[in-house]
């Protein structure tokens, strides 16, 4: 399995993210929102959506919270 797959909606790949707010890193499904903390064994449970996680650090649910960490750099 792509480590990169998504357990849960299989069709989605997980990118690393640090929450400008507070400085976690974790990492978020592009297409069913799960978010896993950065150092969970893959595959699990999420531990919420994205929109939930932003809501409950009373942040809006904007990718604008967020900075990507593991873009590919231009080759
Ligand atoms: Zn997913």
């Amino acid at each position: 399995m792509n480590p990169d797959e998504c357990p849960v909606c299989d069709t989605g790949v997980l990118a690393t993210w640090q929450v400008a707010a507070t400085n976690e890193t974790i990492r978020v499904c592009d297409e069913c929102d799960g978010v896993w903390e950065a150092t969970d064994e893959l595959p699990g449970p999420p531990l919420t959506t994205i929109e939930q996680f932003l809501l409950l650090r009373g942040r809006p649910p904007l990718w604008s919270e967020l900075h990507r960490l593991d873009e590919a750099p231009a080759s």
